[in-house]
């Protein structure tokens, strides 16, 4: 996979086509200010890019690891990011209570690989970036657009001279939209894929795997938010008889089958069980007693 270098805009392809804990990156040369949308896609390109062309700003769509993971190499330069995606950000304790983590020593486990493997360190400050604010780095405009759903910040980037939209981690995967932390919504994950779908873009780029689009993703867009009404379909279909939040993410209705490595997944399957077990209850379609769930 290339970069490709579209007038000011340039799409720096990750590392391992952008899978987890890679991602595809931004980079503006805005005339006035040079900026790095996500910094998680290499660190030989990211580490060449500071030193041959330099970064004056990192903006970030969202709080996720997998987005800041070389954030580090850009301790100098200010951060911008959505005042709801921050806090996270500013503590390693706020950031395991995001993603749900209860379990001590599933805390620590998670709190090694974010300081090792992902460089967390605690930011202090940040310029927030306002929902829809227009921002003008001299030679290039970006239009912010909120896209709250995946987390409750998440913000996409349209530039309408290029007609280029960065839609984060909308990304269109095979695999379907992730809502599953404490602060995710599945109804607001809808309304910003529809959202998205209507910007009037010819080049879209997404965080992971395919990440450029240079026709229109068409179909891609509804096979996409179908995937939500899937899950949930299958999680209804297995309510038919009651079972637990348990037994419900140990039949692996979302990612399929069991995948490796096996903690990891099995913690993200029951997230995104529970995220849909609570948007099924809210519309009347499920019942709950005690701990265990069925359909109505
Ligand atoms: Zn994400």
């Amino acid at each position: 996979m290339k970069d490709r270098q579209f007038g000011r805009l340039r799409f720096i392809s990750g590392d391992n086509r952008g899978k987890y804990p890679f991602n595809h990156s931004l980079y503006i040369d805005g005339g006035d200010a040079c900026v790095i949308i996500d910094p998680a896609c290499s660190l030989e390109k990211l580490s060449r890019l500071r030193d041959k062309e330099g970064v004056d700003m990192v903006w970030l769509s969202h709080w996720h690891e997998d987005h800041f993971h070389y954030m580090y190499l850009f301790d100098n330069s200010p951060l911008w990011i959505s005042e709801r995606d921050f806090p996270p950000l500013t503590d390693m304790e706020i950031f395991l209570d995001w993603y749900g983590l209860e379990e001590e020593s599933r805390r620590a486990y998670w709190k090694k690989v974010m300081r090792e493997q992902f460089n967390f360190r605690p930011q202090r400050e940040a310029r927030f970036i306002r929902n829809d604010e227009k921002i003008d780095l001299g030679q290039v405009k970006v239009q912010v657009i909120a896209t709250p759903g995946h987390t409750p910040g998440h913000l996409s980037f349209f530039f309408s001279e290029e007609e280029l939209l960065f839609l984060g981690d909308y990304d269109l995967t095979s695999f379907g939209p992730w809502y599953g932390d404490v602060a995710s919504s599945i109804d607001e994950t809808i309304k910003s894929i529809r959202r998205l779908k209507q910007i009037p873009a010819k080049k879209w780029i997404a965080c992971h795997e395919n990440g450029l689009f240079e026709e229109n993703p068409g179909k891609l867009w509804d096979n996409y938010e179908n995937i939500i009404y899937e899950r949930e379909e299958k999680i209804l279909n297995y309510l038919k008889k009651p079972h637990t939040l348990e037994e419900i993410s140990a039949a692996w209705l979302i990612y399929g089958k069991p995948r490796k490595p096996l903690e990891f997944f099995e913690y993200n399957e029951r997230l995104l069980v529970k995220k849909h077990l609570e948007h099924l209850e809210k519309q009347g379609q499920i019942i709950r007693d005690k701990d265990q769930y069925r359909k109505k």
